[in-house]
């Protein structure tokens, strides 16, 4: 893997998914294992909405079942169908909304390391919150979607290396890059328990991209409502930390549209030293899915955003666990992170193979 996520197009004929058929998904969890983006096409195309969903939900059965056996998913994974979106919320005054970048059900999904690369981090800490959330409570490993209405124009997804931000992040606030894989972990511990510990502060739920980086500035850990870029903040938000005020009235490259966006624009400065136009040159890969395309990537090692419609609809089809620990989801996060950094161009050394 470079430091962008690939996307790969897999299609699938009908009856290539016939119950017990295992070697046609072989391909399709290959992608997912090595931490890129599957699109996924079942052809002919369904004739109605029940067999799509119907042949996506077995295909990612499928899929799963060979990530288990082939790739060390934990035995305890399985796929969770939510309900379709009706429709696309979008802010007042507008027909299209831009979800800033993401972890799927990040109250309790989010990067952290192995506790086989850091004994100290107790299970527990994987969950940020467990109130108000959207909208299962299960830990996403996978998070995808079948596209039912592409909207007019057709949704873009775009996804984004976490493992990349993280080790750039350390990078900027450092002056040096990571010595070690080890070191890397301790530093996305360090800024998951400081963003944890200063709830109270902020008030967030889920954790941010800028906490996750690393602010010290407690306004980039506020997450705006969605995460809409479009979206205004809460009068509490402003109340808690006035400076947020300025934050979204301008954003350092000065071309951001919505509060939501320019907030985002000062952690990535602030982070990385990039504002958000040379984030998404830096980082950014989107996949536009046709419709009954399941969509599917990591949810951990991968953020998403996503620019739709007010008229897309979806379908969200994630592999999930009710739990993240063990010692079969250590190995399998631990083997994760070192797909990506056995690539990484910056990588000093390769690290030692669990
Ligand atoms: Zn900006």
């Amino acid at each position: 893997m470079s430091r962008k996520p690939r996307s790969e197009l897999i299609e699938l004929d009908e009856c290539d998914i016939a119950p017990g058929s295992v070697e046609p998904f072989a391909r399709a969890a290959a992608v997912l294992a090595q931490g890129n983006v599957l699109a996924l096409r079942i052809n002919p195309p369904a004739t109605t909405k029940e067999v799509a969903v119907s042949r996506a939900r077995s295909a990612l059965i499928a899929i799963a079942q060979v990530l288990m056996e082939r790739h060390d998913l934990p035995a305890e994974a399985y796929v969770e169908v939510d309900d379709e979106s009706w429709g696309t919320p979008v802010a007042p005054f507008r027909d299209r909304r831009f979800l800033l970048p993401h972890h799927d059900g990040g109250h309790c999904s989010f990067l952290t390391p192995s506790r086989l690369d850091y004994a100290d981090l107790d299970p527990s800490e994987r969950v940020f919150s467990a109130t108000v959330y959207w909208k299962r409570p299960s830990h996403k490993v996978y998070q995808g979607f079948l596209v039912l209405n592409p909207g007019v124009p057709p949704g873009q997804t775009h996804y984004y290396n976490t493992l990349t931000l993280l080790w750039d992040a350390f990078s900027y606030r450092h002056c040096r890059a990571p010595a070690s894989l080890a070191e890397l972990a301790a530093f996305a511990v360090e800024n998951v328990r400081r963003s944890k510990e200063n709830q109270a502060t902020h008030g967030s739920r889920y954790l941010t991209l800028g906490a996750l980086l690393g602010s010290r500035d407690f306004a980039h850990h506020v997450m705006p409502s969605g995460p809409r870029a479009e979206s205004e903040l809460w009068p509490a938000q402003y109340i808690a930390l006035p400076a947020l005020c300025e934050m979204v009235d301008r954003c350092p490259c000065g071309t951001c549209d919505g509060p939501g966006a320019r907030v985002f624009c000062h952690a990535c400065a602030h982070t990385l030293g990039r504002v958000w136009p040379e984030f998404q040159r830096e980082y950014e890969v989107t996949v536009v899915g046709a419709p009954y395309d399941v969509l599917i990537g990591n949810n951990l090692t991968q953020l998403h955003a996503a620019e739709s419609s007010s008229s897309r609809t979806i379908r969200p089809l994630c592999i999930v666990l009710d739990r993240p620990e063990g010692d079969a989801y250590e190995k399998w996060l631990a083997r994760q992170w070192r797909i990506w950094y056995e690539t990484c161009p910056a990588a000093p050394h390769a690290a030692q193979v669990i």
